[in-house]
């Protein structure tokens, strides 16, 4: 089993890469049953800094027309989550009429996801799906619909594959969980 050290913190093999470029395939394959012959552009909305490794592999499978954009928030500090949803930057075009697939890192409180499906509908987007990498169900008590979700996992703190640790780890291609101290 691999480890890597991120600051004084020590992360060991979690998702091997093949695992998460599977569940990748089988989230790509349901959004283009879902958008195959669609009339309208919808917009993939990359939330930066943790989702572009996702949204990359994501967009590669993906076999509609679709338009892409990003936009920054930010919650967490270290290895919690802060609970205050900060807009730093973007969406980086208009979502007005739009039909939005919010493309996310992961879900754990659902804060994030709430702010940003109540922002973009105030941007007046038609209609708003969520698709995240990565869910911990034990963490998320809110109600809106997580359309897409391509893996599950427990509550613990996780990098890699575009996830950080105080901006370290976002470059591995498999995902680590925080080993016990
Ligand atoms: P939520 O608002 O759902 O509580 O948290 C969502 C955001 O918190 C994610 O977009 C991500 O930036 C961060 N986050 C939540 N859990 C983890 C985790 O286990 N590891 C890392 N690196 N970030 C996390």
């Amino acid at each position: 089993m691999k480890e890597i050290t991120l600051f004084d913190k020590t992360f060991k093999t979690f998702i091997p890469n093949e695992k998460i470029e599977e569940a990748i395939d089988q989230v790509a394959d349901k959004l283009n049953k879902d958008f195959e012959g669609c009339t309208d552009i919808p917009v993939l909305l990359c939330i930066l800094n943790g989702s572009i490794m996702f949204t990359s592999e994501l967009m590669k499978r993906l076999t509609f027309n679709c338009a892409f954009a990003s936009m920054k928030l930010s919650s967490y500090n270290g290895t919690e989550s802060t609970g205050e949803v900060k807009q730093l930057l973007g969406p980086t075009c208009s979502l007005k009429g739009k039909r939005v697939i919010v493309v996310e890192d992961i879900v754990d409180t659902g804060n994030t996801i709430v702010a940003l499906d109540r922002i973009i509908r105030e941007m007046g987007a038609e209609d708003v799906k969520i698709c995240t990498m990565l869910l911990k169900p034990d963490m998320y008590d809110k109600d809106i619909q997580l359309d897409y979700v391509a893996m599950e996992i427990p509550n613990a703190f996780i990098v890699g594959f575009g996830l950080d640790y105080n901006e370290l780890g976002r470059n591995y291609k498999d995902i680590y969980v925080i080993k016990e101290q």
